[in-house]
């Protein structure tokens, strides 16, 4: 299931996220055009966020739309989708968080489209973003959601509920999970990287024991067919998700036990994982760096105690603050 090519761009785009973005060269990337189920299609190119196209009579409704340069690339693609093959018209585009990956054709749709995301989004998009030094600016008011939920929203198109809800402090705190309920289709956005480790943006507040939990309401709500789009890396199943959640779960715990123990992040770090999770550290965030992760995340949290211990390492809170 692990496409490593995928991955190994995935790297590129999550660095590039931000300010950069204006320098990188996007004329090799392609999409891949695949339907995933009924009106459902995933416009894939390990560039950006994966991108979920519905396409039928009422038009177009797209979720995340990768980066404004692709914008020419993206509306080439969607005239792959559909079932007649002509270019339907956009009508809504659903974010699924705020980073550059995910968001940064919103300048380029949000003309035609009506941008859709949860209040947190548009909150981050007109607020200048600053990591690692790097200061984004406040988006252009065309690239601003324009109808935001908090809890969750139901888009009624092309014959079905599309459900967006949100999943509190995961993967930041604005995400959303986007359910095509009669395509059977689901968007996770950034909250499942398949078969690799996930950034989770501590500072932008997300949490890995929100984002386990999160995972953890999905999967007991979402039937045992539904086909799942990642935000990074090749479509997947709810077997997949489910060993995902399990990943979460284990080095969640595996880590807080040493916390506990006293470890400190080095020593946790230089641990490593079991060999059933070794490989997970091949992508984009690697092994000691999703640890160092796991280690802010319960150190900044309430429902931790490691800072009170003092066992906190300043050092381990460098970590998990670059990407998108
Ligand atoms: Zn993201």
């Amino acid at each position: 299931m692990i496409h490593r090519l995928a991955v190994g761009a995935t790297l590129l785009t999550l660095c590039a996220a931000g300010p950069l973005v204006a320098q990188r060269d996007f004329s090799a990337v392609e999409f891949e055009v695949t339907h995933v189920g009924g009106n459902v299609w995933a416009l894939i190119s390990g560039a950006g966020g994966n991108i979920a196209v519905s396409s039928g009579p009422d038009g177009v409704l797209m979720v995340d739309d990768q980066f404004a340069p692709l914008a020419d690339k993206i509306r080439a693609a969607l005239t792959e989708v559909g079932q007649n093959g002509a270019a339907a018209e956009l009508k809504f585009l659903l974010n699924t968080h705020f980073h550059g990956d995910h968001t940064g054709g919103n300048v380029e749709f949000g003309d035609v489209a009506t941008i859709v995301a949860h209040t947190n989004v548009r909150e981050r998009l007109v607020t200048p973003q600053t990591r690692n030094g790097q200061t984004t600016p406040a988006a252009p008011a065309q690239a601003l959601p324009v109808i935001t939920f908090d809890e969750a929203l139901s888009v009624h198109f092309n014959g079905e509920e599309i459900r967006a809800f949100h999943l509190p402090n995961g993967h930041t705190d604005g995400d959303a999970v986007v359910y095509f309920m009669g395509s059977n289709v689901i968007h996770m956005g950034d909250d499942f990287f398949a078969g690799a480790f996930p950034f989770v943006d501590v500072a932008s507040g997300g949490s890995v024991e929100g984002l386990e939990r999160g995972v953890g309401e999905v999967l007991q709500h979402a039937p045992d067919d539904v086909a799942v789009i990642p935000g990074h890396g090749p479509i997947s199943t709810i077997e997949d998700l489910e060993l995902y959640h399990r990943m979460l779960g284990e080095t969640i715990a595996m880590v807080r036990q040493k916390m506990d123990r006293g470890l400190s992040s080095e020593a946790i770090q230089a641990e490593g994982v079991g060999s059933e999770w070794a490989e997970w550290g091949g992508g984009f965030i690697s092994t000691e760096r999703w640890l160092g992760t796991i280690v802010q995340s319960l150190s900044d949290g309430s429902e931790s105690d490691y800072v009170d211990h003092g066992h906190a390492d300043e050092g381990s809170h460098t970590h998990g603050r670059s990407g998108g």
